[in-house]
């Protein structure tokens, strides 16, 4: 089955490059299945194993630091710095930040980039890579829709035009050197678990139950709660924002998220650092992205500015704020 979108008319207007460039080949379309339900089948298999033998100190250590390490990599690297220009940073940190971002295993930097952006340009329209409105808002419609936000969108042909929505990027030698280099970052990421595991506890079997936990669940808890903005946080949650789309707060990823599911006053201020903006909202990405300026590595942060809040807030909860 084929759906053909038709093109925005914005899109025509918008100067020489088309939205998407060229279509994924059958072994681009193969690995991105792979990687997509490989690590999820290990996340079911898991279960039985948590408990029984097999789980360690060792191994939640060290799954814990790289959900941590690589989610950070995404949300303060890909998205907020990349994708939004939410502040400055200084040379090594922002190569730091397309290495560590890659291996999050959520696709090469310039790819993730220009997917994002034009998210973010069409969102919830034509257009939008992964809205879950595209079908309808039928109980049907909206599972399909739910589908293609969460995963299914990974498995279409089109790709994104990065010469189009990510010039910037493809500009700079440094990120389009870490761009090539995502196999041997994808390799990385799910063996230095399993030799860190090794190692701590001097036996194969420390390394197999490292890269079981740490490699294969990390990266598919991970991949699950960063598909879940596109999914449920364009589809559940809380609107304080007047945004353009369907984005909303989902409070319960806030953690697990790192800040990203604060996604209503993301859409509402996209180039802003900071996602929770307002009281008690848990944004450990900004945190993150306020060390590094007390650290002199990033510059001309964009914090909140409560008057450009102030006017962004729908007419109802402005009366009561
Ligand atoms: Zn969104
Ligand atoms: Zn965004």
């Amino acid at each position: 089955m084929t759906t053909t979108l038709p093109q925005p008319a914005a899109d025509r207007r918008d100067g020489p490059e088309p939205m998407l460039a060229g279509e994924k080949s059958d072994g681009q379309l193969a690995l991105v299945k792979l990687f997509a339900i490989v690590p999820l089948l290990a996340l079911v298999a898991a279960v039985p194993f948590a408990w029984g033998w097999g789980l360690g100190w060792v191994d939640v250590g060290l799954a814990l630091f790289f959900y941590t390490f690589t989610c950070l990599g995404v949300t303060v690297g890909f998205h907020r710095y990349f994708t939004h220009g939410s502040f400055k940073a200084k040379r090594g940190l922002r190569v730091a930040l397309a290495v560590v971002g890659s291996m999050a295993m959520q696709g090469p930097v310039v790819g993730w980039v220009a997917d994002h952006r034009r998210h973010h340009a069409y969102a919830d329209k034509e257009g939008d890579p992964h809205s879950p409105w595209l079908f309808g808002t039928g109980p049907v419609a909206l599972a399909k829709g739910f589908w293609h936000a969460h995963m299914g969108w990974m498995f279409e042909r089109e790709q994104t035009n990065a010469v189009r929505f990510a010039p910037d990027l493809l500009a700079d030698r440094d990120i389009r050197r870490v761009d090539r280099l995502f196999p041997v970052l994808t390799v990385a990421t799910l063996v230095v678990p399993a030799v860190l595991g090794g190692l701590i506890t001097m036996s194969w079997w420390g390394a197999v139950t490292a890269f079981f936990w740490a490699s294969l669940v990390r990266v598919a808890l991970l991949h699950h709660v960063t598909w879940s903005v596109n999914s449920i946080c364009h589809m559940i949650g809380d609107r304080p924002y007047e945004a353009r789309d369907k984005s909303a707060n989902f409070w319960p990823l806030a953690i697990a998220s790192m800040g990203e599911s604060w996604h209503n006053s993301h859409h509402a201020d996209p180039t802003c650092a900071r996602h929770g903006v307002r009281r008690g909202q848990l944004d450990i990405s900004a945190r993150l992205i306020w060390v590094f300026e007390k650290l002199g590595w990033v510059y001309r942060v964009r914090w909140p500015k409560p008057e450009r809040l102030a006017a962004k807030l729908k007419a109802p909860a402005r009366d009561h704020a």
